[in-house]
């Protein structure tokens, strides 16, 4: 039972009755430092029955909290939702919180010498993350430092393409222009670090990758990612195989597309998708970000049953999120990826071999 992430459910739905925008967002922040606690709250609690301090939680939260801790659940909460005539809706919104791991439970899982799976010390470099060439805010020199600092031996940068604007995607002169820095970098830490050249493209409606055949050429590691129809029930079956099936493809990212609390993400037979990907070699990733963890932990069972590759990535988009790796490697632990299968526990020479031959 993960009661941090219990509580922070219940806070969300409570904020999500707010009337005053301040609450809302008061509640909110109250759920998101409770999900980033590293340890169970159940440890806060003081002999007193009081609740240790933790930052940005007030004491309404506080009080919703030590009422969880000792009934199990918020009356509080619950009859405000029955009053407020949106219990539909925030059912719905709890359906959408499946298989979500807290950071206490990430770390439980990485502690966890039970788990047969990769730990920390197996994975040697993360292959999805944005810099400040579209949407993120680490530049390529500090996703060096913060990737050496790691212990890793590489990282992917796989900025937007062009085709998601919304996302400031990048066009193919500043790819050209990233390259020559990557290059430059890549000399000054030659046996030490290398930044493989990436992309994370965008899968269209139909399962093609927005981008051409010979500009796919020109990167080492190609991300296919859905961006849209992440809301709509419809079965994407043959969206999803066909973007596996695309040329050029390496890795499935966020395959589902999904945000916690808020979207479901793709619908498909994900069987199916699995054996395509493992057909086409594509590896299947793990996005770390915590408000995707995508796949989850049971969703990768079934890959590693189709016999798929993984790929473990943060998705950050500063280097504080580079930790988010730690949240897929979590994932691959309760799933009992074998190291082998997952391509960031690779030496590096064998990555880039492997990122060759597509
Ligand atoms: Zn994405």
């Amino acid at each position: 039972m993960d009661m941090n992430g219990k509580i922070a459910a219940l806070l969300r739905d409570f904020a999500a009755i707010q009337k005053s925008k301040q609450s809302m967002w008061g509640y909110k922040r109250a759920a998101s430092a409770i999900l980033a606690l590293e340890e169970p709250i159940e440890s806060l609690l003081q002999p007193d029955g009081t609740l240790r301090k933790i930052p940005n939680i007030g004491p309404s939260s506080t009080r919703i909290i030590l009422e969880v801790l000792q009934t199990g659940t918020s009356p509080t909460i619950e009859s405000a939702i029955e009053e407020s005539g949106q219990a539909g809706d925030i059912e719905r919104r709890g359906e959408l919180r499946g298989h979500f791991l807290s950071r206490a439970q990430v770390i439980a899982a990485l502690r966890n010498k039970k788990l047969h799976g990769p730990t920390l010390a197996d994975y040697h470099g993360d292959l999805q993350m944005h810099s400040t060439w579209s949407d993120g805010s680490q530049t390529l020199d500090a996703i060096v430092e913060a990737g050496i600092e790691r212990g890793y031996q590489f990282c992917g940068v796989t900025d937007h393409s062009y085709g998601l604007p919304i996302a400031r995607g990048v066009s193919m002169h500043q790819l050209f222009e990233q390259h020559r820095a990557i290059d430059t970098l890549n000399k000054e830490h030659r046996g030490r670090f290398r930044l493989i050249k990436g992309i994370e493209a965008n899968i269209r409606a139909d399962g093609s990758v927005d981008m051409k055949r010979q500009e796919l050429r020109q990167l080492e590691l190609v991300v296919a990612a859905p961006h849209s129809a992440l809301r709509t029930t419809a079965d994407q079956t043959e969206r999803m195989v066909n973007a596996v099936k695309a040329p050029g493809v390496h890795i499935l990212g966020h395959p589902r597309g999904r945000k916690y609390g808020s979207r479901p993400g793709v619908s498909a037979n994900w069987d199916r998708v699995f054996e395509a990907a493992e057909q086409s070699r594509v590896a299947i990733e793990i996005d770390g970000d915590p408000s995707r963890q995508d796949v989850d932990y049971e969703l990768a069972k079934r890959a590693v049953e189709a016999g798929c590759l993984f790929a473990l990535d943060s998705d950050a988009h500063s280097t504080a999120e580079l930790s988010y790796a730690e949240t897929a490697i979590a994932h691959a632990r309760l799933a009992g990826v074998p190291k082998d299968r997952i391509i960031n526990c690779w030496p590096l020479e064998r990555l880039l071999n492997w990122l060759r031959r597509m």
